[in-house]
């Protein structure tokens, strides 16, 4: 039989994941904060859930896709919380970015009640979690792994176990590092390309197919150019991601000098207001410096 699903975080990412899950056939009960997002999945077939002890308790596998590592430590161990609810036997999948540390942490707690548990972080945005193809970094239990393969297959594409729990969070950093450096660079190239007087298409129509092209260069050109900074990946939550990558980099005696002038970036443009609009207005912290606009002519 397939399993029963608790879906908690229907936000940009798990509303999505959510409905491609329920159109594989498995059945849901969803929870979150916001009561349209589970009533537009309660439109798509989903049951719904008045807290997440309710979730929990209601499936076999419960999966979380929040912002940050409180909101995860919160839902799973807080007062009405998957902890208050989830039966012994069942598998805690959080796919929430956050820190691999709090991971670990958590995963013991629930292993206390005889809950197993999976880290499994995504890349691919919410194209990719509207198209099912995200790429799945999983930390956990290769067991556990494989008994989870279906629901991973149902919402992505590239599934790796990538080592235990927290490792999945340990690889999602990388990902996250390299993502932020590029959107920098490209802020900060098209920046002198703008200051030159040259159109940013024609730039990247010269560029893409050499050693400069990337996926974030795709993904991220257009909607610079464009001034489309509506989220797709909200800067609040890459500041995140660099946080938690600079704090487990301590720890390790890892220096990051380029994440942490990043991070300063995104902190800045948070201080404006700006917490909320899309990672690719990164450039706008280089133009701003440079008094352009990186606009299509
Ligand atoms: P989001 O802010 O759009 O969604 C988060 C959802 O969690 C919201 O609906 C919110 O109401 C809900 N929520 C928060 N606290 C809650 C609580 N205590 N109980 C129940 N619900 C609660 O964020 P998102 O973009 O969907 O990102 C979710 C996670 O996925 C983050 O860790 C992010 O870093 C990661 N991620 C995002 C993207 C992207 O492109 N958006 C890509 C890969 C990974």
């Amino acid at each position: 039989m397939k399993k029963k699903i608790g879906f908690i975080g229907l936000g940009i990412m798990g509303k999505p994941m959510a409905k491609n899950l329920l159109k594989a056939e498995f059945s849901i009960v969803a929870y979150d904060l916001n009561k349209d997002a589970v009533e537009d999945l309660v439109k798509a077939g989903a049951l719904a859930a008045r807290s997440s002890k309710e979730a929990a308790g209601r499936a076999d596998v419960i999966i979380t896709m929040l912002p940050d590592s409180p909101d995860v430590k919160e839902v799973i161990l807080g007062k009405d919380g998957v902890m208050e609810g989830v039966k012994p036997g069942s598998i805690v999948i959080d796919m929430s970015s956050i820190n691999p540390l709090v991971s670990q942490e958590i995963e013991k707690e629930l292993r206390k009640k005889g809950v197993e548990m999976l880290d499994a972080p995504v890349s691919g945005g919410e194209t990719g979690a509207i198209q099912g193809t995200l790429a799945i970094m999983v930390g956990g239990e290769e067991k556990v792994f494989k008994d989870c393969l279906d629901i991973f297959n149902a919402v992505g594409k590239n599934i790796v176990r990538v080592g235990g729990i927290g490792a999945g969070g340990f690889v999602k950093l990388v990902n996250q590092i390299i993502v932020a450096m590029n959107i920098a660079a490209v802020g900060e190239a098209f920046t002198l390309g703008a200051k030159a007087g040259l159109d940013p298409q024609v730039i990247h129509q010269a560029i893409r197919g050499g050693l400069a092209g990337s996926q974030v260069l795709e993904a991220k050109a257009p909607m610079i150019f464009g001034r489309n900074f509506k989220p797709g990946f909200k800067i609040k939550l890459h500041h995140k991601d660099l946080q938690n990558a600079l704090s487990t980099a301590k720890d390790l005696g890892v220096p990051l000098p380029l994440s942490s002038f990043v991070q300063q970036i995104f902190l800045s443009l948070m201080t404006e207001g700006r917490g909320e609009e899309d990672h690719s207005a990164l450039a706008t912290f280089f133009e701003k410096m440079a008094k352009v606009e990186i606009k299509s002519k």
